[in-house]
C-alpha cells in the first residue's frame, strides 16, 4: 500500500520544467501539495478515467496512475513540457495507462469521471483559469483544483461552480513554493498559500 509521504517523494523526483514560460504559468506543483491532492481524491480517483488538464511535465497525471487510475488522458498544450511528461511515464512504466493529447484545454472533448489539475493561477493573465474550470464542469462530475487563497479568489471559484451547477468545498490550505520568475520579488523562491477545491455536482 503506497504512503502519502512516498507518494509525495516520487513526484517530487520527477523531471519539472527545463525552461518554464512565464505566459503559460509553468510552475509544477511540489510533491507534498500534489500528494495532498491525490490523497483527498483517491476515493474518486481508483479504478476510474481521469483527465489532468494542463498536466506540464505530469506531476498529477503519475499520481493519478499510481493512485490506481483506470486510464488518465494528460492534456497540455506545450510540447517541451510534453516531452519531459513523456520521460516521467515511461521511467516509471506508466504510458500505457496515460493518453497525452497536445492540445489547448478549450478542445478537450472526451467525458470523463472526475479532472485533477493544477491550472494557471491568472497571476500573469488574469483569468486564465477560467478556460480550465469551464471545461472542467463540462466534462466531468468532480473536479479537483488548486487555486491562490486570497478572498477574491475564493469568492470567485464558489460563484463560478455555482454557476456551474456545481457545489464548492475548500478542502485543504497549503503551502506553495513558486520560482521567483514569476513574481517581481527579491527572492528566490516565493512561498504562497493555496487552496485545494473538490467541485461537484450533487447527486440526484
Ligand atoms: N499540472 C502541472 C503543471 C501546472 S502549470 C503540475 O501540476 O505540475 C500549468 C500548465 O498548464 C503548464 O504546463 C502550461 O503549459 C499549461 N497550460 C497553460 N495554458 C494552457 C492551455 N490553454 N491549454 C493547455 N495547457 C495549458
Amino acid at each position: 500500500m503506497l504512503r502519502k509521504k512516498h507518494l509525495a517523494m516520487i513526484l517530487s523526483k520527477l523531471e519539472g520544467f527545463h525552461n518554464p514560460k512565464p505566459d503559460l504559468e509553468q510552475y509544477r506543483t511540489p510533491g507534498d501539495v500534489a500528494a495532498e491532492l491525490l490523497w483527498i481524491a483517491s476515493g474518486d480517483i481508483r479504478g476510474s478515467t481521469v483527465a489532468d488538464l494542463g498536466a506540464g511535465t505530469g506531476v498529477l497525471t503519475v499520481g493519478a496512475c499510481l493512485m490506481g487510475a483506470k486510464e488518465v488522458y494528460a492534456v497540455e498544450i506545450d510540447p517541451e513540457a510534453i516531452e519531459v511528461l513523456g520521460r516521467n511515464l515511461e521511467s516509471l512504466g506508466l504510458s500505457g495507462k496515460v493518453r497525452v493529447l497536445r492540445e489547448d484545454v478549450a478542445e478537450f472533448s472526451d467525458r470523463v469521471d472526475v479532472v485533477v489539475m493544477n491550472p494557471p493561477f491568472g497571476s500573469q493573465n488574469p483569468h486564465s483559469d477560467r478556460p480550465f474550470l469551464s471545461k472542467a464542469f463540462e466534462v466531468a462530475d468532480v473536479v479537483y483544483s488548486i487555486h491562490l487563497a486570497k478572498p477574491e479568489v475564493r469568492g470567485f471559484i464558489k460563484a463560478f461552480a455555482i454557476d456551474h451547477g456545481f457545489m464548492p468545498d475548500l478542502i485543504k490550505t497549503l503551502q506553495f513554493e513558486i520560482p521567483a520568475i514569476f513574481s517581481f520579488h527579491r527572492r528566490r523562491l516565493e512561498r504562497i498559500k493555496v487552496d485545494i477545491y473538490r467541485l461537484y455536482v450533487e447527486p440526484r
